[in-house]
This record gives structure tokens, C-alpha cells and sequence, in this order.
């Protein structure tokens, strides 16, 4: 991966250097080879810790929503397909300003699932990838300043691994047993907010589950509080969910998130025709109104 460090790293130094930025967001190495972690950079003779691999799994557009991270003011970031998605609703969303982004993007053609990475995982197959890789429509970001080329080759899949056969398979599920199917799931939920922290579309400054006056969410631990919480939050990010799979990897308790927000997704598209995150200059889904929208619910 020199060649593309060495390509990161030159961007990073000239747009440091010529004051077009004053914060690059990029990866480091982690703790061992297979992981790695964001950085800050501000310094052009910091570049050098910049780097990208197959094991850049974290969704960077996250910290655009951080006041410490905002006060910078221009900043360069490094995105993958995935996350410059989360970039553009952001943008549609007039929470970041395009000329204050410069957007690094990289190919990508997946990431290695983390808990495979820690036992020594590296190599890129349909096997060892995130399922958001297995459905990735997006190996090169659209809208970018830079692109950086892919070294990896591109997955071969044998077609036994099928991505949506779980959504598929909770579809035909009768109403009872999706209700035992979910209670069990969110029966485990601690009610950390890791979710919510990792997502780089759950931005309020105040959360709902947050606000007690009124009080709309049951914030105790038990079954309606936390049915509440996942699914109110499920419904906030309709439309808005670009897939990048945060929230579930944070999730310590498992409870299988992407599962909601597929569906959710799937639902946005069948009814809406519209896929979050594709085009920057489209209005949200919710934002707009069309006689020909699926309106049979008011009649
Ligand atoms: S809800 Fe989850 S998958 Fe969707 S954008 Fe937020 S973190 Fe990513
Ligand atoms: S990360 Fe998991 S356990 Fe924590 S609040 Fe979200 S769903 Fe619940």
C-alpha cells in the first residue's frame, strides 16, 4: 500500500502546506497491523502517520459533526464509496459546506470485518468482508477533489453468499413472530447510545431520548424504553441511512442494526424510488412532496 500512502500523504502535505485545510481526517495504523484508526492531522510534517489499507473500515464523515472538529473551518477528509455517502447527506442536509471539504476519496473494493482482523484476517474475500461491502455499489466515491486509486482486486463472489437473505428471510415472517424476533433483539439493548455516537447521520445537538420535557422516550432499561429508542431512531434515520454499518459494529450487545436500517432502506426505495446518499444536489426524500408518492395510508 506504499504507493497509495505515499499519493495520501503529498495531497495531505500540499493542501496543509498552501493553507487550503487545516485538519486532514485520515487513518493510522491501530494497535496491530490488521487495525487501524482515525487521525487528525494539522501539521505537514505530521503526514507521514497518514495511511489507507483494507482494514480502514471507520466511517471518518462522523467527526464532521464535532464542534472541536468544526472549528477548524476548511478541512480535507479521507472517504471511501460508503462514507463520502454520508458525506453528501450532510451536505444536502446543510450541515457541511462543500467549499469548506476537500474530499479525498479512495477506491475501495471492501473492508475486512474487524473480528476477523484481530485473529490475523487479511485476506479480501466474500468471506471475510462486512456485508455492506458485499452490497457496495459505490467501490469509487463520486463527488471528490482527489481519487486515489484501488490496489485491491475486486471480490469475486460465488453467489452462495446472498446479502439481503436475512431481510428476506424476517419479510416472510408473520407480524407475532417478528415482534418475539425484535424483543429478544432489543431486550439486550444497554442503552449506551453507541449506536447514535458512531453514526455520522445522528448529528442533533440534542437528542430526543435526551429531553424530558416532554418526556418521549422511556429512557429506563426494559422493553418498551428500548423498543422505543431503536426504533425511534430507526425512523430518524429513514431516507437518511447511507449503510456504512457504524452503529451495528459499535453496537457491544450484537443486536443485528442493519437489519432495521436494510429494511428500512429497501422500503425508502420500493416506495420512493430513492436511495440515500447517490446524489448530492437531490432533495431528501422526506423533504419533498410528489403526486405520484404512495399516498394509499390516508385513504
Ligand atoms: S444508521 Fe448506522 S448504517 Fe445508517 S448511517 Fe447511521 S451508522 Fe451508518
Ligand atoms: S449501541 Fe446497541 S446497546 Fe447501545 S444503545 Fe445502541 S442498540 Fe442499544
Amino acid at each position: 500500500m506504499a504507493n497509495i500512502d505515499e499519493k495520501l500523504q503529498k495531497i495531505a502535505r500540499d493542501l496543509l502546506e498552501s493553507k487550503e485545510v487545516s485538519l486532514i481526517i485520515g487513518y493510522t495504523g491501530g494497535s496491530h497491523p490488521q487495525r487501524m484508526r482515525p487521525v487528525f492531522i494539522t501539521k505537514p510534517e505530521d503526514v507521514g502517520r497518514l495511511s489507507f489499507n483494507r482494514h480502514s473500515v471507520q466511517d471518518l464523515a462522523v467527526f464532521l459533526k464535532k464542534q472541536e472538529v468544526k472549528k477548524f473551518g476548511r478541512i480535507g477528509i479521507v472517504v471511501k464509496g460508503c462514507d463520502e455517502k454520508a458525506l453528501n447527506v450532510l451536505m444536502q442536509e446543510y450541515q457541511v459546506s462543500r467549499e469548506n471539504i476537500k474530499i479525498i476519496g479512495v477506491e475501495c473494493n471492501g473492508v475486512i470485518r474487524q473480528d476477523l482482523a484481530d485473529k490475523g484476517e487479511t485476506d479480501l474475500s466474500e468471506n471475510t468482508v462486512y456485508d455492506k461491502c458485499l452490497m457496495c455499489g459505490e467501490h469509487t466515491p463520486i463527488l471528490h477533489d482527489y481519487l486515489i486509486e484501488c490496489a485491491d482486486p475486486q471480490i469475486s463472489m460465488s453467489g452462495d453468499i446472498k446479502p439481503f437473505a436475512k431481510i428476506e428471510e424476517l419479510d416472510s415472517m408473520s407480524s407475532e413472530e417478528k415482534d418475539v424476533f425484535w424483543e429478544k433483539e432489543f431486550d439486550k439493548c444497554i442503552k449506551c447510545y453507541a449506536c447514535r455516537q458512531a453514526c455520522p447521520l445522528c448529528y442533533c445537538s440534542r437528542c430526543i431520548v435526551e429531553k424530558n420535557v416532554p418526556q418521549w422516550i422511556d429512557t429506563n432499561f426494559g422493553k418498551i424504553g428500548n423498543a422505543q429508542w431503536n426504533l425511534i431512531r430507526a425512523y430518524h434515520l429513514a431516507g437518511r441511512c447511507i449503510g456504512c454499518g457504524e452503529c451495528e459494529r459499535a453496537c457491544p450487545v450484537n443486536i443485528p442494526l442493519m437489519l432495521i436500517n436494510g429494511k428500512m432502506a429497501r422500503s425508502i426505495h420500493d416506495l420512493f424510488g430513492y436511495k440515500s446518499g447517490l446524489d448530492v444536489d437531490a432533495k431528501p426524500v422526506f423533504g419533498v412532496f410528489s403526486e405520484s408518492d404512495f399516498n394509499d395510508f390516508i385513504k
